[in-house]
């Protein structure tokens, strides 16, 4: 008997709970429940997480959570429980299948079948956001090379359990070439590991064009955070519904399931919603803790159910379905099929699958590092960058240069063009004169400078050579 921690979440989440413990439970789920309160009710409470100390304890002792939708309030100060969770949990992969059920649910892309892996952990979601100027907010991008390989690491591995034939990535390393450029780079380096499945990179705009348009031209992707939050919820609404899809989030110790959908606070309480989402992912969690022969008989009642044209109303069409039923008369149909197949669908065979998991990560032996300059970020309300130039040479110290502003990342000195458009936001790149190493007090030297010039210095940021190599951005038009 294996012990899973419940929440039944806000708006249709307690509905959908129930309907789908009802069905794992009938197929014969071994599992315990315990249920611990999240979301709306807690966050009212002035618990601005959303969640009380003690239900995490119960989440980290039983390691795997099965979690309905939440609301998280309107207005400020409350922090989005799922991005915690899956952050304070290490839940670094987002797995989300996107099938669609044709003929049976209406879709204009009737031999979908793709699976995204999302990078859970960083990216943009790390949440650093400041302000630093009056006319300028930044948030960090960070991504780290364990959040890639072991991103990447688990899509290959997926693929490689589940007979998929190609592993795709999405990333705009054009672009951004640190970041996504390193995303991109882990996925070249362990794709050669696994050199039976095919692997391919697409820039993510006409990347994600080509899957809303032709999906089945692709398997697994895996992608960084922000993307994947995107193109999952596009890959689920072409596949079908939203309300169809379900998702794994997977750490090193612990799992969490859910829907993909929200918490539909229109449709709660009304015996409408399609527990399908959740249902879905409960159907992983059986396959995560080893209840294989659950999961497959949960899955193949399900799909005949699907193909039964028993439908909620958000799959109920009158030339597809035969009968329109609530959620509890769906979970009830699920039900009556348990130990059936379909017969038009293909069933689903899960005995060899299992939960995967990773070596850890092994940190790699440091690179040679050099310090070789340093970028001064100014707050000025002026307009002029020959200006701007005059008064930040000024701080400038022996053997130490000014050597290019930048506003929003484009060259603006020297050698500027007239029509750029400047914000207060100013990036000011120096280095020695003699392209060799500079020191942290050189850097506090600058900075004392500046202060004493009434120069308004909002962050540094330094420029290190790594094994040699420059690994910063050049200004745009540099
Ligand atoms: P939503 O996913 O709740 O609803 C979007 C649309 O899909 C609505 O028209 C809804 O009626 C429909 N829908 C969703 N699930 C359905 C289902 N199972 N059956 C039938 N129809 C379904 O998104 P939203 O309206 O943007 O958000 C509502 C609340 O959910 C917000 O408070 C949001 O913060 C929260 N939310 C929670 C999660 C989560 O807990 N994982 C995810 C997304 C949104």
């Amino acid at each position: 008997m294996k012990k899973v921690t419940v929440a039944k979440g806000d708006g249709i989440g307690p509905e959908i709970m129930e309907a789908t413990l009802d069905i794992i439970m009938a197929a014969g789920a071994q599992i315990e429940i315990e249920e611990i309160e999240v979301g709306e009710k807690v966050y009212l409470s002035g618990n601005t997480a959303g969640i009380a100390k003690e239900s995490w304890d119960v989440i980290r002792r039983n390691k795997v959570f099965l979690k309905a939708p939440i609301t998280t309030p309107q207005g400020g100060g409350y922090k989005s429980l799922n991005v915690t969770t899956r952050k304070f949990l290490g839940l670094y992969a987002n797995v989300r299948p996107c099938a669609s059920f044709h003929p049976f649910v209406q879709t204009k892309h009737p031999v979908m079948d793709v699976v995204i892996i999302r990078e859970n952990e960083e990216d943009l979601y790390a949440g650093i956001e400041h302000q630093q100027t009056d006319e300028v907010v930044q948030c960090l991008k960070l991504i780290s090379r364990p959040g890639c390989e072991k991103i990447v690491r688990y899509a290959f591995e997926y693929a490689r359990q589940y007979g998929r034939k190609k592993v795709t990535c999405f990333t705009k390393d054009n672009i951004m070439k640190q970041t996504d450029g390193l995303f991109h780079k882990v996925f070249d380096e362990i794709a050669a590991e696994y050199p039976e499945i095919e692997n391919e990179h697409w820039i993510i705009d006409i990347g994600a064009a080509k899957m809303a348009d032709t999906p089945e031209a692709f398997d697994v992707i895996v992608m960084p955070n922000l993307y994947g939050d995107i193109l999952s919820d596009v890959a689920a609404q072409i596949a079908g519904s939203v309300g169809l899809a379900g998702s794994s989030n997977i750490g090193e110790e612990c799992a969490m399931f859910e829907a993909i959908h929200g918490s539909a606070p229109r449709r709660a309480g009304q015996n409408m919603a399609n527990p399908s989402g959740l249902l879905q992912g409960a159907v992983m969690m059986l396959t995560h803790i080893g209840q294989t022969e659950v999961a497959e008989k949960v899955q193949n009642a399900w799909l005949k159910t699907i193909e039964d044209g028993i439908h909620t109303y958000d799959l109920y069409k009158e030339e597809t379905s035969s009968r329109l039923v609530g959620t509890k008369e769906f979970a009830q149909a699920v039900i009556a099929n348990l130990g059936q197949q379909p017969q038009k669908l293909p069933p689903v065979n899960y005995a060899k699958d299992k939960a995967i998991t990773l070596p850890r990560y092994k940190r790699k032996s440091p690179a040679a590092k050099e310090l070789t300059g340093v970028d001064l970020f100014v707050h000025w309300p002026g307009t002029d960058a020959d200006e701007l130039a005059g008064k930040v040479t000024a701080i400038a110290q022996d053997g130490i240069q000014l050597t290019m502003i930048t506003n929003r990342g484009i060259k603006v000195w020297p050698e500027g063009f007239r029509e750029t458009f400047c914000t207060d936001h100013w990036r000011c790149r120096f280095k020695r004169t003699d392209g060799g190493v500079l020191s942290k007090k050189e850097i506090i030297g600058l900075l004392e400078s500046a202060e004493s010039h009434n120069l308004d210095i909002i962050k540094t940021e330094n420029l290190y050579k790594f094994d040699g190599k420059d690994v910063y951005s050049l200004g745009q038009g540099q």
